[in-house]
């Protein structure tokens, strides 16, 4: 097996992916196959865009005797941004296996799903032009990497796409910055806050990752949130709905790519999931300075008193997700029952309105909204008054054509039975061809005209 013949330096706050790619270039392999071949354990492996990857026993051997790993790691992946948040034990797993034991990172911690913003390899049209004048050529940078980050900190210019995808999955190529990057002109953000948000995220992404302490960061976000109008005073509940509402318009005017939804923020209040934008979105609203989000001071009282929280409302802490795959088929059957008219004693279809399926379920306010397959049923029976009135009215003409056996029938005994009011019909009348075939739609219409 072919064998690394030098590693380059590694660059301040370059991923180590960058790092294999100039390999790649530097050591004049021809195809990425033969570089591959002599870093990574074997050719089905694809390198690690966001981590070091699989590495063949002699690549492993020779960059554990260069570095101290838990240093490669925690200053050139993207480490800190997955692990900064998770519980202690967790930390120190991840550590352990991105450095000496390989295991796909999926299962070392949460990583999300990517939106279209966050999709490729970003770079810094100025830090490209400054590498190139300090080392000789461009790299990856770390920092623009993070997810939400759309500013170079450095220079305060927009970070630019690159065409090279930023996930590692089935992407058998090493692509050099220096061989990629598109330059272009330099643009500025006009967004102060846009700024200031970013800065935040690099400094907390930056700040040392303290693996002696294990305060959970919900009791972080608790003991900041009690300061605020979003906590009561006594401490025993929060108004969460209102607090995600505030933070969204706020971060729908920074014009962030991805903004924290209401389960995202619940699920890591409620110590379930610890994702690094979420809560840089949840600190940097709070007004919390760097070092009270990354080195808090909490005491054992305090922890505890946290935890007490969970279970004031709700006695146990619910599992959201359990809670969703339990509820969905209930709301499910209800919502069919109550679209096609079986729920009611006359037979009439209904709205699935929210306001019906709470009171049906005896839902908590707001519940759906933090449900996610519950919120996609309900998106399914969303329909508008009109088109409602529309699927009454054929059930109407239906069950009366059925009832009256041939006999002529009215206007009037329609609207009595279907609730269906005249003065609305011209907004109704172009829903029937959805919910009948023409021939029926042509008699509903003749009825309602009188003809
Ligand atoms: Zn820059």
């Amino acid at each position: 097996m072919p064998v690394i013949a030098y590693l380059p330096e590694i660059y301040p706050d370059e991923l180590v992916y960058s790092w294999f790619c100039r390999y790649y270039i530097h050591t004049g392999c021809i195809t990425n196959a033969m570089a591959f071949q002599e870093i990574l354990y074997n050719r089905c492996n694809n390198p690690s865009k966001e981590f070091i990857g699989h590495l063949n026993p002699d690549a492993a051997k020779l960059i554990q005797r260069l570095f101290v790993m838990d240093d490669l790691i925690t200053k050139h992946t993207m480490y800190p941004q997955y692990a900064r948040f998770i519980p202690l034990q967790q930390k120190k797993n991840a550590l352990y296996h991105i450095g000496y034991n390989f295991c796909d990172a999926h299962h070392l911690f949460a990583i999300l799903p990517r939106t279209q913003a966050d999709s490729q390899l970003k770079h810094c049209p100025l830090c490209v032009k400054e590498d190139r004048k300090n080392h000789g050529e461009a790299y990856w940078h770390r920092k623009h990497q993070i997810r939400n980050m759309s500013i170079c900190t450095k220079h305060k210019c927009l970070l630019v796409n690159s065409d090279v995808t930023a996930k590692s999955e089935q992407s058998f190529t090493l692509n050099p910055a220096e061989i990629t990057v598109i330059l272009k002109e330099p643009q500025y953000s006009k967004n102060t806050l846009q700024v200031a948000f970013c800065e935040y995220m690099a400094a907390v992404f930056d700040a040392p990752i303290n693996l002696d302490s294990d305060i959970p960061i919900s009791a972080v976000l608790y003991h900041a949130m009690r300061k605020t109008k979003y906590m009561k005073q006594s401490g025993k509940s929060r108004y969460t709905k209102r607090f995600v509402d505030d933070m969204q318009i706020y971060y729908n005017n920074i014009g962030i790519g991805s903004i924290a939804s209401m389960s995202q923020v619940q699920r890591v209040l409620l110590q379930d999931r610890f994702d690094f934008s979420v809560i840089c979105q949840i600190a940097f609203f709070l007004n919390m300075t760097i070092d009270e989000l990354t080195t808090p001071d909490l005491t054992n009282r305090q922890i505890n008193q946290e935890q007490r929280s969970h279970y004031i409302k709700n006695r146990e802490p619910i599992d959201l997700s359990e809670y969703d795959e339990k509820i969905a088929p209930i709301l499910e059957k209800l919502a069919h029952d109550i679209y096609i008219g079986a729920a009611s004693e006359t037979g009439r279809p209904e709205r699935v309105s929210e306001k019906l399926i709470y009171r049906e379920l005896n839902l908590p306010g707001h519940r759906l909204e933090i449900l996610p397959k519950c919120k996609a049923i309900m998106n399914n029976y969303n329909e508008s008054y009109e088109e409602c009135w529309a699927r009454r009215l054929i059930w109407a003409f239906d069950k009366l054509t059925t009832e009256e056996n041939g006999a002529p029938f009215y206007w009037s005994d329609m609207r009595k039975i279907s609730g269906v009011k005249k003065k609305n019909i011209d907004k109704v009348i172009p829903y029937l061809p959805k919910h009948t075939d023409r021939k029926t739609a042509d008699a509903i219409i003749k009825i309602i005209q009188g003809k």
